[in-house]
């Protein structure tokens, strides 16, 4: 509980305190100018996640009463399956993931998991069941130890050890001349994209929550290491629950299923295979990407 208020320095933007587990949403969503305050309904019970099943049930929701951005979305997402949700910029995606989180309380429809209204438990157990792997990992100026054992403070160094080797970036870590101890940040060791990311991986693996939200945002990921991310997550999207916020098509073929979010609608749903066939956004979407990947790959 020591752990549950940090200073923070985000973006240039002086944040007195936040909470715990909101720094990591605050990188990936863009939350500095939120200050929308959601609370415990009186007598709320702590959340159990038995099994991670995650429905949206005709989901209405509007950052402002004259905007609706969410206009009636249905999702359902069986324990241990990842649903994929593709769409263009602005479409409502992170939307639902900050929902999901319960950022802000839906205004029509209801979320639940495994059965439960989020809005009628306890936030603490809810976000404690959630992990994100965002695309812009904010690191703290600490240890690259302290900063995977963020969140759970009280785990041990072979957990933080064997979180890292899960992220597959404890051999650089080892090798480090400090290992563990070594110092990242502004006044330490500079991390790439791809190493902050794998820190962001290990912190959810030492989470271990059974529900998982990756954020795929325009990333500046070389080609390789994104494919070798890639190859990482899918080690830890199995037995999770997953929503992947997908802009590059290439990483969402094998999902269970695909839903294409269109103006806060969804406008196609199914699998890889049974898009394509459809003939529709998705399809159009697919070659359009298929075209890039193929000129760059001239290009280079
Ligand atoms: P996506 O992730 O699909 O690009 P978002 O879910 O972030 O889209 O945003 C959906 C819509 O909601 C956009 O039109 C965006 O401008 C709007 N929006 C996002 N965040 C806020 C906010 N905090 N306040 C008002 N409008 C917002
Ligand atoms: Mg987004």
């Amino acid at each position: 509980l020591s752990q549950l208020f940090r200073p923070l320095d985000l973006l240039g933007m002086v944040y007195r305190t936040i909470r715990q587990g909101v720094i990591d949403m605050g990188a990936m969503f863009d939350l500095i100018d939120t200050d929308a305050e959601v609370v415990d309904v009186p007598g709320a019970q702590p959340l159990a996640v038995p099994s991670g099943h995650v429905r949206f049930e005709n989901v209405l929701f509007g950052y402002d009463p004259e905007r609706v951005i969410l206009k009636g979305i249905d999702l359902d997402v069986p324990a241990g399956t990842t649903l994929a949700v593709v769409g263009s910029s602005g479409a409502g995606k992170s939307t639902l993931a900050r929902l999901l989180f319960r950022f802000y309380d839906v205004t029509g429809g209801r979320i639940t998991i495994d059965g439960h209204d989020i809005a009628q438990v306890q936030q603490a157990t809810l976000r404690a069941a959630i992990g994100i792997v965002p695309q812009d990992t904010v690191l703290f100026n600490d240890t690259i130890g302290y900063n995977i054992a963020y969140g759970r403070a009280e785990a041990s160094a072979d957990e933080v050890r064997a979180a890292a080797r899960g992220a597959a970036i404890g051999d650089f870590i080892e090798s480090l001349p400090d290992g563990y101890e070594t110092r990242v940040g502004e006044r330490g060791l500079k991390l790439s994209g791809g190493e902050k990311q794998r820190v962001a991986i290990a912190r959810t693996l030492l989470k271990n929550p059974p529900i998982l939200i990756l954020d795929e945002a325009t990333s500046a990921l070389d080609s390789r290491t994104e494919a070798d991310i890639q190859a990482t997550l899918e080690k830890i999207e199995r037995g999770r629950t997953t929503i992947v916020i997908a802009h590059r098509l290439s990483t969402v073929v094998d999902a269970d299923r695909i839903v294409v979010l269109d103006a806060g609608e969804v406008v196609e749903s199914g699998t890889h295979a049974e898009l394509l066939r459809k003939g529709g956004l998705y399809a159009e979407m697919w070659m359009r990407q298929a075209q890039e990947r193929d000129t760059a790959l001239a290009a280079e």
